[in-house]
């Protein structure tokens, strides 16, 4: 247990259910014209070959695809995705925000190829790569996921199905009222926003689970699509389900949430861990400079977005070394960041889902060494 804890802890049974609304409130944040910046790299394709608004479906290398959503546009898929396409079979990547974005992203697919496909693949559990899961199962498709996804969302999403909203909505609403100052409200307020959406998607999905369990002791898991090799690993970081895709002879890497691009990481999760996620991020550092990365949100990126990602963490543990020094305690910490001039331009989806949660989980971090 973490020493943030923004919301009544029984009120808000979960932390991990407050991230995926987040994305819903993100609308206006600059999403789209990331999206554009994808294609300044040669490899990747000018022209979509599917573009519902909401994503669009990029041709990234042979036989690799990737689906990077814009939420100026509409929520159906939230976070990115993609697949890959080998001469016996496929495999899809992502359950996304909504079976309306599984679909779209299937459609896209079979505009490609006729091939079976062994299955979908969630890359964690959280509410916005999951919750279009049921398309797949109502399709046939195999569902793949850490073997720890169906109790984390039944941890966090089952438990709000049915829950009363105005209990629920309770903490948050007080933590508004009980601020100490304009920032804070503000921060408060817009992490209220997304607590209140992620619990009404929760009330209105029903909540489907992968049938093909992947146990993390047991990776990394080969898999032949009849083409070129392709593992699956899981590494530390962002929800204590991650894994990713990767495919080394084509240098590409889908990263789930492992990678925000251009965006401040949601580091909520009960767990994640901010200093094995730094090592994780030292681990895709070390690999070829010419890695194509597909992030869980934000625009495809080399590895210059590693670096900025990991200069990101540099300033999340610097300032909150600072403030740990200063005496600063940490339920004013959380509020106290102040966004430096490089990452201004980066959306914060909700204050206590990225940049409270991150502040809390170094204080924590640094009260244990
Ligand atoms: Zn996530």
């Amino acid at each position: 247990m973490t020493s943030f804890a923004p919301f009544n802890r029984r009120q808000f049974l979960s932390d991990a259910s407050r991230f995926s609304v987040l994305y819903a409130l993100a609308g206006s944040l600059p999403f789209s014209t990331l999206a554009s910046s994808l294609t300044d790299d040669p490899r990747v394709s000018q022209t979509p070959i599917a573009d519902a608004g909401f994503a669009s479906v990029h041709t990234i290398a042979d036989g690799l695809y990737a689906t990077i959503s814009d939420t100026s546009k509409g929520f159906a898929t939230i976070c990115n995705g993609g697949f890959l396409i080998g001469k016996d079979a496929g495999l899809l990547l992502e359950g996304f925000g909504s079976a309306r974005g599984a679909a779209f992203q299937w459609d896209a697919f079979r505009k490609v190829t006729q091939a079976p496909a062994v299955g979908a693949l969630d890359t964690h559990y959280h509410f916005d790569h999951t919750m279009g899961n049921a398309f797949y199962g109502a399709n046939g498709l195999q569902l793949w996921g850490h073997a720890a996804i169906a109790k984390r969302m039944m941890e966090s999403y089952g438990s709000m199905q049915g829950a009363d909203r105005a209990a629920f909505l309770a903490g948050p609403e007080k933590r508004i009222k009980d601020a100490k100052n304009d920032v804070a409200r503000q921060h408060a307020q817009g992490d209220l926003g997304a607590v209140t959406n992620v619990f009404d998607m929760a009330n209105k999905t029903p909540l489907s689970f992968p049938n093909r369990p992947l146990d993390p002791a047991k990776l990394p898991l080969n898999v032949d699509l009849g083409h070129f090799p392709i593992v699956i690993e899981h590494y530390p970081g962002h929800s204590g389900t991650d894994l990713i895709v990767r495919v080394p002879d084509q240098k590409v890497v889908y990263t789930g949430d492992l990678v925000f691009s251009h965006a401040y990481p949601a580091c909520f999760d009960d767990k994640c861990t901010m200093s094995g996620w730094r090592n994780t991020l030292k681990t895709f550092a070390s690999w070829d400079k010419d890695t194509r990365f597909v992030p869980g949100h934000g625009p495809a990126c080399g590895q210059e977005g590693i670096r900025d990602l990991r200069d990101l963490f540099d300033d999340l543990y610097l300032q909150a070394e600072k403030m740990h020094q200063a005496g600063v305690p940490v339920a004013d910490a959380t509020d106290q960041y102040v966004i430096p001039e490089k990452f201004k331009t980066y959306p914060v989806f909700a204050w206590g889902f990225c940049i409270a949660g991150a502040i809390s989980k170094i204080y924590a971090e640094m009260a244990t060494s």
